[in-house]
């Protein structure tokens, strides 16, 4: 995977050297069509590529088989082939279902993902899940493709909806727990500094999600670290039909693990507060509006779930996080 800085104007030249000439079919959102189409699009006409563009519904409701199908079907007839490549512009919905399209047409082509959003910026632009969502749940249709360029231009993220940027915040902050240091410290807002420094906090979560991912491509150990927070998170998502957006319920998930940590005597009091303090710092609601008994009856479905154990992140301080195998039952308490 290789991760490149770089104005959206010079993507061109970025794919240029990986694939030097052929077709290249652009999938994005009407949203992110309206700002930045054109300028995507002009910076790979310059380098004589043919363009084909692909634009769906903005929202999580067009990761759907059918979306998928029409966009494969033209692609077909647009005559792309083994040689040709995808664009990804747009936040997760797009990458995911670019990405899947990617993998699966011909066997798989290149994908370039340009994360517009910031939660696909830090996440999932990067490391190469990919898949749509079926009747039955999210993403339950997939494969593992890895992008051949991810190139980030932040200066797209002016136009993002300030909730959008919240809800891929709160990965951020997710990274600079795992992380600790420096990196926990920046988050931390300064009284004689309003000045955020979101660009450094961006590079440093892309930068630990593409590090853990390349020792741990499939997701079989270290990259669980990065579901911190997401195992109940993905059940408050679930409970609430989606209503409550991920990054929202991450948080939510995050300062429940915490919680729980601290109760079993496994981080002390310092960290407890510390990470509770920067999820209120930045406002995330940590009341959960669901018990625990459902949260666990959806956990026990959930397709992680290695029998009648599950494997739970757990802070055991600031940038100390452990994966710890826990019996469903033991939740409970
Ligand atoms: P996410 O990135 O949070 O996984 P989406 O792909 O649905 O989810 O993106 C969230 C919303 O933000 C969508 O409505 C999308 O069209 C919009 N969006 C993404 N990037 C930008 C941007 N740079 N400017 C304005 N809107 C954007
Ligand atoms: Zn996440």
């Amino acid at each position: 995977m290789n991760l490149v800085y770089g104005e959206l104007s010079n993507l061109g030249e970025r794919i240029k050297a990986i694939q030097p000439s052929g077709s290249i079919g652009i999938i994005t959102d009407q949203n992110v069509a309206e700002y930045y189409l054109e300028s995507c699009a002009e910076s790979l006409r310059t380098f004589g590529y043919k363009l084909s563009y692909y634009v769906i519904s903005p929202g999580e409701e067009s990761k759907n088989g059918e979306v998928y199908l029409s966009i494969l079907n033209s692609m077909a007839r647009d005559e792309l082939t083994r040689t040709d490549g995808i664009v990804a512009l747009g936040g997760g919905v797009v990458g995911d279902l670019a990405g899947f399209c990617a993998a699966t047409y011909l066997r798989g082509i290149n994908i370039y993902q340009v994360p517009t959003s910031l939660l696909a910026m830090v996440d999932s632009s990067i490391g190469g899940k990919t898949g749509i969502d079926l009747e039955a749940g999210k993403n339950l249709a997939g494969a593992f493709h890895m992008p051949s360029l991810i190139y980030q231009d932040q200066s797209l993220l002016a136009t993002l909806p300030e909730e959008e940027l919240l809800n891929g915040m709160a990965e951020i902050i997710k990274c600079g727990i795992l992380t600790g240091g420096d990196f926990f410290e920046m988050l931390i807002p300064k009284e004689d500094d309003m000045d955020i420094p979101l660009d450094e906090m961006i590079k440093k979560s892309a930068e630990l999600k593409l590090d853990i991912v390349s020792r741990d491509p499939l997701d079989k150990g270290e990259r669980q670290l990065l579901n911190f927070g997401h195992t109940f998170g993905h059940a408050i998502e679930k409970l609430s039909d989606y209503e409550i957006k991920h990054g929202f319920a991450v948080a939510m998930g995050m300062a429940l693990i915490t919680e729980i940590s601290h109760e079993r005597g496994w981080c002390d009091g310092d960290t407890r507060d510390a990470i509770i303090g920067i999820l209120d710092t930045w406002g995330y609601d940590m009341e959960i509006p669901y018990s625990m008994e459902e949260m666990i009856e959806v956990i026990r479905v959930d397709k992680k779930r290695k029998g009648d154990s599950i494997d739970l992140i757990i802070p055991y301080g600031i940038g100390d996080c452990r994966i710890t195998r826990i019996p469903i039952d033991e939740l409970h308490e």
